[in-house]
């Protein structure tokens, strides 16, 4: 059987840290056992145009590997080619790259390593939150700069006790962000989600849930994006919605690149009406060069906590997914249940319920 893995090239670190598991040279860590089996493993990081390795090899793979931090978009006509193809892993959490429709047409199964990096992400949302409430960016690039002018930075720094942050979705990550942002005091913790919290859990962050979107953005100091990208999320943070958000609010976005859109942020930044943004998501990974993100600023000059897609692959998280991806192809050659929480789609039906209201 060929099974095909595209990851992301990781250089001179992935020789020299062998626990970036999640990149081509250290390939998930499965070469052996794969191949002990007789089964043919191609790795690569090529994955854009018909003359990609993954154009190339797809169309005889039964088993496709991707990652969300380079992502291989598996689209519906991509997935028409893919005559051999039974089971898509994401090694990680999100599998918006493929297209999950054509997967249930064609009966491919898709699973994820559900939770594997959940604590990762909301470990570094609050961190994003942080450092835009607090201006930690410009202050940093001023020290390096040479300068020291303490009140260009104290202009737009804030305490985050007191302010209302607000999470649209409250899934695992979500919820995760409620129960550490907790301690710091805030005013109220707000979510939106068409899945309303179970009592006892809503309670235990002391979160309210607000039913209409426009409502719920216009009552938050922060932003924070936590749902997955389906057709009921792409471009859901647009310009429209941005009007409804308080002038001066932050929004930072973990999640995926295109449930914002990039013109609308860049615009709100420029003309105040936001804060500041961060996030590692991009609409296209890798983000061209000359992305408006990479530098789009506030009025101030500030503004901007981006980064590359890693907050979900810190060495911790990279264990936790190659094991994950590593059951979810055992359970697969042995015919063995996958466990319940993996399964985006099924033979034939989606089993999630987060992926959109169907
Ligand atoms: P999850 O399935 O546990 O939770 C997702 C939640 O979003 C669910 O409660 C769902 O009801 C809700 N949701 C779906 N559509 C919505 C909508 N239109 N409006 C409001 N809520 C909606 O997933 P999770 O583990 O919390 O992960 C969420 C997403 O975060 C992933 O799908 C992925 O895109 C992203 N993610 C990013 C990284 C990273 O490295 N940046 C890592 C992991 C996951």
């Amino acid at each position: 059987m060929k099974i095909l893995a595209i990851l992301y090239k990781g250089g001179d670190s992935a020789t020299s840290e062998p626990r970036l598991l999640g990149t081509v040279e250290n390939q998930l860590g499965i070469r052996e056992w794969l191949e002990s089996q007789g089964h043919e493993y191609v790795v690569t990081d090529s994955k854009e145009g018909p003359d990609s390795d993954f154009q190339k090899h797809i169309v005889d793979s039964e088993i496709l590997i991707t990652t969300p931090f380079h992502p291989g978009y598996l689209t519906a006509d991509l997935v028409e080619k893919a005559k051999k193809l039974k089971l898509c892993v994401t090694a990680g959490v999100g599998s918006d790259h493929i297209d999950l429709n054509a997967a249930v047409k064609h009966s491919i199964q898709v699973l994820e390593v559900s939770g594997s990096n959940v604590v990762s992400v909301a470990e570094h949302v609050v961190m994003s939150i942080l450092l835009l409430v607090r201006n930690f960016v410009p202050a940093h690039e001023m020290i390096e700069r040479g300068d020291w002018m303490v009140s260009d930075i104290a202009r737009n720094a804030f305490d985050l006790e007191g302010k209302i942050v607000g999470t649209i979705g409250a899934g695992r990550i979500g919820y995760r962000v409620l129960q550490r942002l907790l301690p710091f005091d805030c005013k109220e913790l707000l979510y939106y989600d068409y899945a309303p919290l179970p009592e006892a859990a809503g309670k235990a962050v002391n979160a309210r849930r607000v039913e209409d979107l426009k409502d719920f953005v216009s009552q938050c100091d922060v932003v924070t994006v936590n749902c997955p990208l389906h057709e009921g999320t792409m471009g859901l943070v647009n310009a429209d919605l941005l009007k409804h958000f308080k002038k001066g609010a932050w929004l930072v976005n973990t999640a995926r690149g295109a449930i914002c859109d990039k013109d609308a942020v860049a615009a709100a930044l420029a003309s105040g009406h936001l804060n500041g943004y961060s996030g590692d998501v991009w609409n296209v990974q890798p983000a061209p060069k000359d992305h408006v993100l990479r530098t789009a600023k506030n009025v101030l000059g500030g503004g901007n906590g981006m980064v590359p897609h890693y907050s979900g692959t810190t060495l911790d998280a990279q264990a936790r997914y190659a094991s994950g991806t590593k059951s979810i192809i055992e359970n697969y050659l042995s015919d063995k249940p996958q466990e319940a929480q993996n399964i985006i789609v099924g033979v034939g039906k989606f089993e999630t319920k987060a992926y959109g209201q169907r």
